[in-house]
């Protein structure tokens, strides 16, 4: 095992386990059926008896961050190259509503030593997401495990995500995206090669 996958397992596993040890799904459906009672709905109805249990299980699902554990290769890209893995498309859970914020995240970055193996780009962009999160969290949290686990000498991360807690409801803002972006290294500091990543992140596909 890499040493890369090695501090990603243990930095997971710290925040999972802390999530595992205070999960009690029954007392989770309990307290959502006591919610949707007192909220004025009939539980015992048909068609919502099993309601509880679905809404904690699907809740469940968006809040439980999945493993993964990355692969990364020995650079073998000219020093200076731009990676870009674009339209990873992710499902969030606010954690101001418990609502889901729906989006995609562009990531890209200049390796320093390792690469890492595109599929893995997305599963950090997952393991990030399926949590209780706010965007902008979400995107700081993508930069900083790039360029601290891949110790990448540039990072780039842009998120443009739809916010069920604003366009289902409220001022019900239909349509709306909400757009955030971290960048790190090299491509916060060197003019060219941040937007060298703004035009192929924001350019056609
Ligand atoms: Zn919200």
């Amino acid at each position: 095992m890499s040493i890369l996958a090695q501090n990603a397992d243990t930095a997971a596993s710290d925040t999972d386990a802390a999530h595992d040890d205070v999960a009690d799904i029954s007392t989770a459906e309990a307290h959502a059926g006591l919610m949707l009672t007192a909220l004025g709905l009939d539980v015992s109805d048909p068609g919502l008896i099993a309601t509880p249990g679905r809404m904690v299980r699907a809740l469940r699902e968006m809040t439980t961050p999945p493993q993964f554990t990355p692969t990364d290769f020995e650079v073998t890209a000219e020093p200076g190259q731009l990676v870009l893995v674009r339209d990873i498309r992710f499902v969030s859970v606010c954690e101001h509503h418990v609502l889901p914020f729906v989006g995609v995240a562009h990531v890209g970055y200049v390796p320093r030593y390792r690469i890492l193996g595109l599929s893995k780009v997305a599963r950090v962009v997952h393991h990030y997401a399926r949590r209780l999160q706010v965007q902008e969290r979400l995107t700081r949290q993508v930069a900083d495990w790039m360029s601290g686990q891949l110790d990448a000498a540039g990072v780039g991360v842009l998120i443009s995500a739809e916010h069920t807690c604003m366009t289902l409801r409220g001022v019900g803002a239909a349509g709306s995206s909400t757009k955030t972006s971290a960048l790190r290294g090299l491509l916060l500091d060197d003019v060219a090669a941040r937007a060298e990543f703004m035009s192929l992140a924001t350019g056609p596909a």
